[in-house]
């Protein structure tokens, strides 16, 4: 399963929001998930029962909005061979848009991931929770608690914690029974210890190496054998340099994987924001430079500075939600560009054409997010596209202070 972009991320997210405000007045939102092994022809049919089925809904209204939903899914079904790659989501139905008025809607989702099951649901809102679902961090970490009486190797996946392997040791306890001499059963209690790490250390880099996308690993235990373990470099060199954290538990079985889980979350919470951070400090740092600053902020700046293609890093704050708008005049086909906010898109009046004078308005003939029109001329460029979180101290700093749009250069320009 490939891990989604940024930017695959933010589109779903976005596609979610839309989806999630569309309320039908009765139920009559269809949401249809068809996976990727799923027969077109199976579809179909199950279509075409569910059309005969549905003549019998007692309201009117609610039976047409319900038919028209089934033949437009089943007309758009007519485009599709076989399902794509990782299926396809149909959301279609009458959304309710106030004053007892209706309107159609219809979407078409190629998911970022694939959909396992097939569903068909016809309900006042639309299904969401599987692609949702998709959105929740799928990243693998290792997991690996030791003592000296016990090993156990995980796996944590997205959030699901799999036990894969559990040990114990025969190393004796610290104190020795009458008989020997103390210092003699020291020692070979220590080359005991030492042979029982050098098996955890060497079946545990066998198991973590074969998991190819491996973030990091936890290390959990009671005590400090744990620390002793990673500071004698017990593990394989390159699994070794994975550790990320060690965690206090309780327990070094299957009852500790919890506890390092629970422990974790946070510090993988912190990851994430921690990255972000460390990009917003590298650029604030330089806007508070006067010379050869390599900050750019604000719309018109930054999308000079990516026309000249000098544009390193781009910075995007989550929160934007602006459209980038193609407007024409009908009558001279003179065009130009504007970005409008999503509150504003509604009342927006457009100007008259500049060109003929003509008294009628421009319209509007082409809708992009704001955050992928921008991401696109990034990507021309190669420059590295960040889409920033709101909710932290920097995240919102990007937003309000900067105009939620902005860049670190790849070397300093003057773009006055
Ligand atoms: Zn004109």
């Amino acid at each position: 399963m490939s891990e989604m972009t940024q930017r695959e991320k933010y589109d779903l997210k976005r596609k979610l929001e839309e989806l999630k405000a569309c309320k039908g007045r009765h139920t009559e939102l269809i949401s249809l998930y068809v996976p990727p092994s799923k027969q077109i022809f199976d579809v179909t049919a199950y279509l075409k029962n569910e059309y005969s089925q549905s003549q019998n809904i007692k309201s009117k209204t609610t039976m047409k909005n319900v038919l028209s939903a089934i033949e437009s899914i089943t007309s758009r079904l007519k485009n599709f061979k076989k399902p794509p790659e990782n299926g396809v989501v149909f959301f279609v139905g009458h959304k309710s848009v106030g004053a007892d008025k209706t309107e159609m809607v219809a979407y078409i989702i190629e998911p970022p991931m694939p959909i396992t099951t097939f569903l068909y649901r016809c309900d006042s809102l639309f299904y969401t929770e599987p692609l949702e679902a998709m959105m929740v961090e799928k990243e693998i970490y290792g997991l690996f608690l030791i003592d000296r009486r016990e090993c156990t190797i995980g796996i944590l996946r997205g959030n699901r914690v799999e036990m894969l392997k559990y040990m114990t040791s025969q190393v004796p306890g610290k104190h020795g029974r009458g008989g020997q001499s103390q210092r003699r059963f020291e020692r070979l209690t220590e080359i005991a210890a030492h042979e029982w790490f050098v098996k955890c250390g060497e079946i545990a880099s066998e198991i973590f190496q074969q998991e190819e996308n491996l973030k990091g690993i936890l290390v959990g235990g009671p005590g400090p054998t744990k620390h002793y373990f990673v500071d004698e470099n017990y593990l394989h060199y390159e699994i070794q340099d994975k550790i990320i954290d060690t965690f206090d538990t309780g327990y070094t079985d299957e009852f500790g994987l919890r506890e390092i889980f629970s422990s974790a979350s946070e510090t993988m919470t912190n990851l994430k924001v921690s990255s972000e951070k460390k990009l917003m400090k590298r650029f604030l740092k330089e806007v508070t430079k006067t010379d050869n600053s390599l900050a750019v902020y604000g719309e018109l700046q930054v999308r000079k500075a990516l026309d000249m293609g000098v544009i390193d890093t781009l910075l995007l704050s989550e929160s934007l939600r602006r459209f980038r708008v193609k407007l024409v005049c009908s009558t001279c086909n003179y065009s130009q560009m504007r970005t409008l906010n999503e509150d504003d898109l509604e009342e927006f009046t457009p100007p008259k054409c500049s060109k003929c004078m003509n008294p009628t308005e421009m319209e509007i003939k082409e809708k992009l997010d704001l955050i992928d029109e921008l991401s696109d001329l990034a990507e021309k460029t190669s420059a590295n596209v960040e889409i920033i979180s709101a909710g932290s101290e920097e995240g919102d700093s990007l937003y309000s202070a900067f105009d939620g749009i902005a860049g670190i250069l790849r070397y300093p320009v003057d773009l006055q």
